[in-house]
């Protein structure tokens, strides 16, 4: 059976809406979706300088390519790649090679940071002070820190991220699960806080796009990406938890992922409007980033392993 184009063979079995579809069909249809969600939620604007944050995964591949697709039909608008180094040898390797090879075929700059030279250790070394907590946690709170840090510094007005449609429906159900109101409502296409001038906004393109249509849109386009092997700390977690349970769903309930991010996004603004509090914006006294308590998260991370003097 044929495309329905009529002309390519089959290459993606069965997307998200049920179709076949061969090769250019299938690349398309990806690019139509992302370009839709950034159009329908304003994601770009005029005079926008745009940081991707490179993981060198098919995610922040993906994203990279088709905000390039876009900024290159542009004149006002720019783009430029941070990667971070956090230490976890060949893996990170491999990752920021796999990155350094798209930015030269996309044209671009590309930014790399280690935690190492910005936070003076690597993430083995804070593990080793304090074997107790999840290697992730440490991670995913000095690795955002240091990239808004980092975006803005280099100017850009905003940050795009490779959230798939998988990671965004396990944010949804872990912030139900755990009761987190405040990360539930900051949850959505894009997060932002005009009045916190030193945050810049997150963009989330692909947070409708599900993870296995993203590895074949990567090869498809034969884009270099790393897929082999994952993070070597990336252990048991919640999160792997709740996305086993919701994958399960997802096999015996088709459309599952998809109607839980449609679920929150109906329910997000109304919330918004009863429980968001205006809240007076913070900021952390010891490194001056903006923060919802007296320190930053990255800073409590850092002090408790004696650290923040190196900050
Ligand atoms: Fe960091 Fe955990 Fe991801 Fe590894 S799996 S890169 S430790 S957040
Ligand atoms: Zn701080």
């Amino acid at each position: 059976m044929a495309c329905k184009c009529g002309k390519g063979e089959i290459y993606f079995a069965r997307n998200y809406e049920g179709t076949k579809l061969c090769k250019s069909c299938f690349v398309r249809s990806i690019e139509k979706k992302v370009k839709r969600i950034i159009r329908l939620n304003n994601l770009l604007e005029r005079n926008d300088k745009i940081a991707i944050a490179l993981s060198g995964g098919k995610d922040s591949t993906t994203v990279a390519y088709i905000i390039n697709q876009i900024v290159r039909q542009r004149r006002d608008m720019s783009m430029f790649a941070i990667s971070i180094d956090e230490g976890t040898g060949k893996y990170r390797e491999m990752t920021i090679k796999k990155s350094a090879m798209l930015c030269k075929k996309l044209g671009i700059s590309h930014h790399i940071y280690s935690f190492k030279d910005e936070l003076g250790s690597s993430l083995p070394e804070l593990m080793k002070s304090n074997p107790r907590l999840n290697a992730c946690t440490y991670c995913g709170v000095l690795r955002r820190d240091l990239l808004n840090r980092k975006a803005r510094e280099l100017g850009a007005t905003k940050m795009a991220f490779g959230f798939n449609l998988n990671d965004e429906a396990e944010s949804v159900f872990m912030n139900f699960v755990f009761g987190n109101l405040d990360k539930f409502l900051r949850l959505g296409p894009i997060v932002s806080n005009k009045k916190i001038k030193k945050f810049i906004p997150r963009l989330k393109p692909l947070r409708e796009i599900p993870e296995e249509e993203l590895y074949a849109y990567c090869d498809a386009l034969k884009l270099p990406y790393y897929k082999r092997k994952k993070c070597p700390y990336g252990k048991e977690s919640v999160r792997k938890t709740i996305r086993t349970y919701i994958y399960d769903l997802e096999e015996k309930y088709p459309g599952t992922l998809f109607q839980i991010v449609k679920f929150a996004d109906v329910i997000i603004p109304p919330l918004k409007e009863h429980f968001q509090k205006s809240g007076e914006i913070k900021y952390c006294t010891i490194c001056n980033e903006p923060s919802s308590q007296e320190v930053c998260k990255a800073c409590i991370l850092l002090r408790e392993n004696k650290k923040d003097k190196l900050r």
